[in-house]
């Protein structure tokens, strides 16, 4: 029987809650219970946030800048993205140019949300982010979900992009690198894209860069605007300080795109939180304008942790994965655990049921692939230390070796 309608909107009633975060509340149930786990289910950086950047945010609660700020955000802080931006994308921008939001997550919803009616499409590469066809689906569009696979290093191609834009087509939502792939797109890659793009005028672009600055063994990391100065004037850029600088609970993102698009962004975000909080944008105003040496470290430390759980994952029967080029999750497939047996019984008919075997029997989660858009995977964030990961890995392995065929 279908669940009471208890008068929601109709929209949200449809959206399905993060499945990141049911496995992370699947994990707290399970520790209350006093079981051991390593979760690998967490897009967050375990390193504590650069010192220099919390001091900077006790400075400002002492200096009582804990008022409103101007809804787009700080001045100085604008400033010091539009100069990010310059430095690091080679985007010339004016602070005026650009938008403060209380995380990446809000300046990619304020957009959507700004933008989209009913019967609009968005065009989505899978595996995707599990956030981007939800927030479509709150605004009422269209997810227009374009499956690519692993031979493609699960990167939208030129002729994939061609044939899903429509008449309909408002966005393409690109992600680089990817979560939960970590693949990044190469110059050349984004070109054929931007082909594509120019070629269909009305299309907007939606460029997700929160993990800039984590690619791997000299990979270089380019947004799409910077690579078709045609396309800025309907590219929004985003970023964000979450991932680069260990600041997830800041909740501080921003973006640069045309000021129309800026402008009603800032309009909706007046009406709903009115900025983004002032002492976490201090703060993100040391992260950006500071020593930059916490980013480098993070990375190398990141890179040292991808190959150390890419090598064990491979070691394992069963289990395949390449070597992400970026960002902190290893995508790896199990289509062969599929059909196989646990020792307590459970017959894994799909990658969920992997996932939830691994936690229940062996005390390790990790979120399947399909809800990133593509099955059997498991998408495993190596953002732990070294002895987790180790762990993790040990028990992953044992789990596998113990699976039977079913008979
Ligand atoms: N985009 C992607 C691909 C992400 O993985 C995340 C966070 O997990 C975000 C955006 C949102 O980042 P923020 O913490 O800045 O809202």
């Amino acid at each position: 029987m279908n669940a009471p309608n208890r008068g929601l909107n109709h929209f949200l009633a449809e959206a399905k809650p993060s499945a990141t975060y049911k496995m992370i509340d699947r994990v707290a149930a399970l520790r209350a219970r006093g079981q051991q786990i390593i979760s690998l289910t967490a897009g967050e950086p375990d390193f504590d946030t650069p010192a220099h950047v919390r001091q900077a945010a006790i400075q400002a609660i002492e200096a009582g800048k804990t008022r409103y700020t101007q809804v787009a955000g700080l001045r100085e802080l604008r400033e010091a993205v539009a100069a990010k931006f310059k430095r690091e994308n080679g985007l010339e921008v004016t602070w005026q140019q650009t938008i403060v939001c209380s995380g990446g997550k809000q300046v990619l919803y304020n957009a959507l949300s700004a933008t989209l009616n009913v019967g609009d499409e968005v065009i989505i590469p899978a595996p995707y982010w599990v956030s981007y066809p939800e927030m479509v689906q709150l605004t009422g569009a269209t997810a227009v979900i374009v499956p690519c696979n692993e031979a493609d290093g699960f990167k939208l191609t030129a002729q994939a992009l061609a044939a899903a834009i429509s008449p309909h087509t408002r966005w393409l939502i690109l992600n680089s690198p990817s979560n939960p792939t970590g693949a990044v797109y190469s110059t050349s890659e984004l070109v054929a894209l931007a082909d594509v793009l120019l070629a269909n005028p009305k299309v907007l672009v939606l460029s997700d860069d929160i993990y800039e600055h984590l690619t791997f063994d000299g990979v270089p990391f380019h947004t799409i605007a910077q690579v078709e100065p045609r396309l800025r004037e309907r590219t929004l850029t985003m970023n964000g300080v979450s991932k680069a600088y260990a600041m997830t609970g800041w909740r501080i993102g921003f973006g640069t795109g045309p000021s129309w698009l800026l402008e009603a962004m800032e309009t909706l975000q007046g009406q709903q939180t009115s900025g983004a909080s002032s002492i976490s944008q201090h703060a993100a105003l040391a992260a950006l304008s500071g020593p930059q040496e916490f980013v480098q470290e993070a990375r190398k430390v990141f890179q040292r942790r991808r190959d150390r759980v890419v090598t064990r994952i491979n070691a394992i029967e069963g289990l395949r994965c390449s070597s992400p080029a970026g960002a902190f999750y290893a995508f790896v497939a199990c289509e062969s655990l599929i059909g196989k047996t646990t020792t307590a019984g459970t017959l894994l008919q799909n990658d969920e049921d992997v996932a939830l075997a691994l936690l229940d029997e062996h005390g390790v989660a990790t979120v399947h692939g399909s809800a990133f858009g593509l099955g059997p995977y498991l998408r495993l964030a190596y953002a732990l230390d070294d002895d987790s990961l180790d762990m993790a890995c040990n028990a992953i392995e044992n789990f596998c070796n113990s699976l039977c065929n079913a008979v």
